[in-house]
């Protein structure tokens, strides 16, 4: 990010050239420029020091015109009302490219949990839950996991929630364990919807997918998944890395070998049958596909030149800055923006939402088919706006967004 400029003004920027595209109204482009909702709570905790600590959260609701607020909760030390606003906006765009009835939200809380016993996440989570309890609910918004946390921390917001309301409320939170009204196929579907769409872009482009090459960076959840899921379509993962180090193998490396290997030792480095691989090196190789899974700000203006591959599909939340991405667009790199790539993740979470409502639980083939048809649905929708507007598919996936939420903030009209 260049110096002065927020998390929030990134998003605006993205935004503003999209909107201009699409010729959006005045009035509309500045109700959706600006957040719905910012809460503010001091969260007192017991530490198991005996002494009280105050940290602070927050919960935006970005915007709520198509549905309840869908977004994660984050706990990090540096958390801030701006990024929390940000990140609320991206969600409010990724939930209408995938064509899921639900606005954009975001939580955080000031904190290490690194430095945290179990007990005083615990406390802290029941704490902010409660100081938030009013504005949350399976119709008025929905949190998830983000950032250190998991399906414990959503465990005690479901507990929470439905202790103060006096009855049990599944559908306030999803990324839930399954035992309690999560969905099957959730771990996978962030994973399975870069399968996807690196699937149809690859159809697009007239690259066959079960000869094509990739590299991924991050084997996490993300990454591990969309590399196990194009690797059973055929294509050869060459190349992973992590935060320890990386793996490279062009005769194609054995995934699900190296799923058990990183589950033991923490990382993919050491992976017998592959040669080191330097963790910046991953952008350089010659590969048809790669798949930025692990952080944000990754692919800059100092690496882009670099990169060989056709396809990039942003398994990660903004792994490309914006001067590289303009760079790689005027390259002709098929782009797979975050929004509509890592989007099969907050579809699953609208259909635990769902099953919770109904009480009624799919089988996991229920659940991917429906996944596959959403994300199908949502690229070929992007990608008819990118040859329609002649823009890249960021641009084009904000154009869809943007264009869903307007039309129906002018439906509903204005209540004043
Ligand atoms: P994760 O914690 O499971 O995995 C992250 C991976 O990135 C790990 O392998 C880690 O070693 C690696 N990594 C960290 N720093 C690195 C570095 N400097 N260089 C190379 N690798 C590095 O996280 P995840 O759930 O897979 O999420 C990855 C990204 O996908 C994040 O940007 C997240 O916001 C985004 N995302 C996740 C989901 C989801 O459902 N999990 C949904 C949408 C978006």
């Amino acid at each position: 990010m260049a110096a002065g400029e927020t998390v929030f003004s990134a998003m605006l920027q993205e935004f503003d050239g999209a909107a201009r595209l699409l010729g959006l109204d005045p009035g509309i482009w500045e109700i959706l420029t600006h957040p719905k909702r910012q809460i503010i709570v001091s969260c007192p905790v017991l530490m198991d020091s005996g002494k009280i600590q105050v940290f602070t959260g927050y919960r935006v609701q970005y915007n709520i015109t198509l549905g309840p607020a869908k977004g994660g909760i984050r706990y990090h030390p540096g958390v801030t009302l701006d990024e929390v606003t940000a990140l609320a906006a991206w969600m409010t765009w990724k939930c209408a490219v995938a064509g899921i009835p639900f606005g954009g939200g975001k939580g955080g809380i000031v904190c290490d949990p690194t430095k945290m016993s179990r007990r005083e996440l615990e406390a802290l989570t029941r704490r902010y839950v409660a100081e938030i309890v009013d504005a949350i609910g399976p119709e008025k918004d929905v949190p998830a996991p983000d950032v250190n946390t998991n399906e414990q921390v959503m465990a005690w917001i479901m507990d929470t929630y439905s202790m103060h309301v006096g009855v049990t409320t599944t559908a306030v939170v999803t990324g839930k364990p399954i035992e309690m009204g999560g969905s099957l196929g959730r771990r996978e579907a962030t994973g399975r919807g870069v399968m996807i769409t690196t699937r149809e872009a690859a159809k697009h482009l007239g690259l066959d997918i079960t000869k094509a090459s990739v590299a991924v960076q991050g084997f996490g959840n993300v990454g591990s998944v969309s590399a196990l899921l194009l690797n059973q379509l055929g294509s050869k993962i060459i190349a992973v890395t992590d935060w320890k180090g990386g793996v490279h193998n062009p005769k194609g490396l054995d995934v699900e070998a190296l799923i058990k290997w990183t589950a033991e030792h923490k990382t993919v480095a050491g992976f017998p049958g592959a040669d080191p691989l330097p963790p910046e090196k991953v952008f350089e190789l010659d590969v048809d596909v790669l798949i930025p899974a692990a952080l944000e700000n990754q692919i800059t203006m100092a690496n882009a030149d670099k990169i060989k591959a056709k396809i990039i599909a942003e398994g990660a939340n903004g792994p490309t800055t914006p001067d590289a991405d303009n760079y790689l667009c005027e390259r002709g790199v098929f782009l797979i923006p975050d929004i509509l790539a890592n989007a099969g993740g907050v579809t699953t979470s609208y259909f635990e939402w769902v099953q919770d409502r109904h009480g009624y639980f799919w089988e996991e083939h229920e659940v991917n088919e429906r996944l596959e048809r959403k994300m199908i649905e949502a690229f070929n929708s992007v990608l008819k706006t990118s040859l329609q507007h002649k823009c890249d598919m960021r641009t084009a996936a904000y154009i869809v967004a943007i264009n869903r939420v307007a039309t129906v903030t002018k439906l509903r009209g204005m209540y004043a």
